[in-house]
């Protein structure tokens, strides 16, 4: 094989539906839709089967029960999600050192550098999907192509259980009928703007030079450009960057009113934001904090003199926007976001600017409790009560660093 490069994209088929059904004989064949708890709304993920009655990712559940009455629904239970993702990727790694893990349920492996090892990337292929389903008992497809962003797209084209093997030429090829929303990374934005210059398939990418998106967003449009042809020099990222921001968010029911169930979400995301902070020595002075209603986003930037990672400090600054929501039409969605943490120096501020020693003391030593004893709950009582938050994992988990958070 002449390729310059071997990449394979390894992208397991409804991942949380798929683990639902393989524990439980009654949902196998039956649509599966996974949300987060008993009652969540919003539908994490769902079976092929609930798939075919069009049925998608982000939708409410109520909606996908117009569209499939029998539509069964599963709550989430990251915790073994994550117990799986750990097992894949240890699979992933032990066939080369060279893997990117792109989400909870997605790697790229490159193999150039072990090629003399294997006799074909096709049967590496076929040995990873045997190993995954021997030890995890789930399918995937995998995409081979000669780079990340032709392998993931390959994976797409056979779905679920299949192998797919596209030379940057025939990626070229057969790119040119699809839709360029196709291509990973095509966002909203991103689709308007080359509808805007009439480019609605990749195939069209070439009637615009790359100067345009170049211009408008800077390598991630010189990126999408390329990717269009078939083409992408991105390389595989193996180390673990250090966080850009650490947030947390939650979708509530439309229209939510309720003064103090808000409020106490709101504190809810605060303290979720501040412990997983504590927990990888992180702390931060900016923070970004809204809530959505049918009118859109209402957003607050807040910067402190001082770093933090106590959750009742951020709780204070949600509490100037908090006051800011109009109770007649309510709230749809709430998010805490901690931006440019830094790594605590564990040095006290001289100014005693920071957190007293008491409140950083309980915190530390409920975060030891909770760590000892997961199923322990114990907190601020403020957050006893009606919100019983069920823990969510995130599509950026990782088995290890500062993303291995539940
Ligand atoms: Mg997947």
């Amino acid at each position: 094989m002449n390729w310059k490069k071997i990449i394979l994209h390894i992208d397991m088929n409804a991942f949380f539906a798929s683990i639902e059904q393989r524990d439980d004989h009654a949902l196998q064949g039956k649509p599966v839709a996974v949300t987060n708890g008993q009652h969540g709304s919003c539908i994490i993920t769902c079976s092929y089967e609930a798939r075919a009655f069009g049925v998608k990712t982000g939708m409410r559940f109520s909606d996908a029960k117009l569209l499939c009455p029998k539509i069964i629904r599963k709550s989430s239970n990251p915790k073994k999600y994550a117990e799986t993702s750990t097992r894949i990727m240890r699979i992933l790694q032990n066939i080369s050192p060279d893997i990117e893990i792109f989400s909870v349920d997605e790697a790229f492996v490159d193999l150039t550098n072990c090629k003399k090892i294997y006799s074909s990337p096709l049967n590496v292929a076929c040995f990873i999907k045997d190993r995954i389903y021997s030890d995890v008992c789930l399918p995937c497809s995998i995409g081979i192509s000669e780079n990340k962003s032709m392998a993931k797209f390959a994976a797409k084209l056979k779905k679920p259980d299949g192998i797919t093997v596209l030379n940057a030429q025939q990626a070229k090829q057969v790119l040119q009928k699809y839709l360029v929303t196709e291509l990973c990374g095509v966002s909203k934005g991103i689709q308007k703007f080359l509808n805007a210059h009439n480019v609605y398939k990749c195939g069209d990418m070439r009637k615009i030079p790359i100067s345009i998106l170049g211009n408008r967003y800077g390598n991630v449009g010189r990126r999408i450009w390329l990717m269009a042809q078939g083409l992408d020099y991105d390389s595989l990222k193996q180390e673990n960057k250090p966080p850009k921001s650490f947030g947390h968010g939650k979708v509530t029911m439309p229209g939510l009113k309720d003064v103090h169930l808000i409020k106490k979400i709101f504190r809810h995301m605060c303290e979720k934001v501040a412990k997983r902070m504590r927990i990888n020595n992180y702390e931060s002075n900016k923070y970004i904090i809204g809530f959505k209603t049918r009118n859109g986003w209402c957003i607050k930037n807040f910067q402190l003199a001082y770093y933090t990672n106590n959750g009742s400090t951020i709780y204070k600054l949600a509490e100037n926007i908090i006051c800011e929501i109009n109770y007649n039409i309510g709230i749809n969605q709430v998010q805490v976001t901690a931006s440019n943490p830094k790594l605590l120096d564990l040095q006290y501020d001289l100014f005693g600017n920071t957190l007293n020693s008491k409140e950083q003391k309980i915190d530390n030593a409920l975060d030891v409790i909770h760590q000892k004893f997961a199923n322990v709950k114990i907190g601020s009582a403020r957050l006893l009560g009606e919100i019983n938050s069920p823990d969510v994992i995130s599509p950026s988990w990782r088995p290890d660093g500062w993303k291995r958070s539940v």
